[in-house]
């Protein structure tokens, strides 16, 4: 089945009665060259486990099938069922788990379907929860070799700024302690059905086997950066002294310590500064 024809596509969502829902970022790819090239890039190929998250009607799903050992996908909505029943019924190497993936067990999914297999995901990602689930995949620790998701372009631009310019974001900072990161390609607007407001791209994150810091100073560090980014108009100082209700007097300390100024704001440090006070303001707390 041509799940990148528009007139197969509007034939099986009109037979299921199904309609687009805005919510749950439903915007599905009919540009035949996008699945493929994500797939291809994305590692899905022997030897591997890919996890999907949401399969919309399959289009991604079926070129990540064709290629790697066993496909797991986690989808939200359960009208879209029925519709994959249809459209994935040539493939015996796909599970599809209709749950929301900020609540799904991955780690004992990966454990439990991918036995013996890499990991990686491949998702065209539902704009509403794209930093959340990157960060939500990072900081589990999952056992993953990449993560390659097709995001909104102003995110593409946020997740590849360098760490310590006024274009990075918490998340920056995440994929590039976790990872690096590389921008693959980008998708205009045109590629999708129905067309979204903005342009894509589809980044790379190839996850770092080992970690620099302890599960718990790395928890204390993300603390940190988040809090630190989340007021970033204010000094790094005033927000993290706020919203981690630690006094002010440690914060500028820690700073200090670590030759940094009172007055510094997060997005200005590189990723040696911010570890360096992350650990400093740990030792003071
Ligand atoms: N992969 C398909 C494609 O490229 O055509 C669909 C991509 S569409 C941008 C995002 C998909 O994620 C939708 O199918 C949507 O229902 C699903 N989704 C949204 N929120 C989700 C969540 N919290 N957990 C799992 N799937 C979700």
């Amino acid at each position: 089945m041509n799940l990148t024809n528009i007139n197969t596509v509007r034939d099986i969502l009109e037979r299921h009665g199904f309609s687009f829902s805005k919510g749950l970022g439903q915007n599905f790819i009919i540009n035949p060259d996008i699945c493929p090239k994500i797939a291809e890039m994305g590692n899905a190929q022997s030897g591997y486990g890919v996890l999907e998250i949401g399969t919309g009607i399959g289009v991604l799903t079926a070129e990540l099938a064709k290629r790697a050992d066993k496909v797991c996908a986690v989808e939200i909505d359960t009208r879209l069922l029925p519709i994959l029943e249809e459209t994935l019924s040539d493939f015996d190497n796909i599970k599809i788990f209709n749950e929301d993936v900020m609540k799904c067990d991955l780690r004992k999914l990966i454990a439990e379907e991918f036995q013996g297999l890499h990991t990686a995901v491949c998702a065209n990602l539902p704009y509403y929860i794209t930093s959340p689930v990157i960060m939500l995949l990072l900081e589990s620790r999952l056992p993953i070799d990449s993560i390659t998701v097709m995001v909104q372009k102003e995110a593409a631009q946020r997740l590849c700024a360098k760490v310590g310019t006024r274009d990075s974001g918490a998340i920056t900072v995440g994929v590039n302690y976790y990872g690096t990161v590389k921008s693959l390609f980008n998708v205009s607007r045109g590629s999708f059905m129905p067309a979204p407001n903005v342009d894509s791209a589809v980044i790379r994150i190839d996850l770092h086997s080992e970690h620099r810091l302890s599960e718990e100073d790395e928890k204390f560090f993300f603390r940190v950066v988040k809090s630190g980014f989340s007021q970033r108009r204010k000094t790094a100082a005033n927000s993290i002294s706020s919203l981690m209700g630690i006094p002010k007097e440690k914060v500028y300390s820690a700073l200090k310590a670590v030759g940094l100024p009172e007055t510094a704001r997060i997005e200005s440090l590189d990723m040696e500064q911010l570890i360096a006070f992350a650990l400093e303001l740990k030792g003071q707390c």
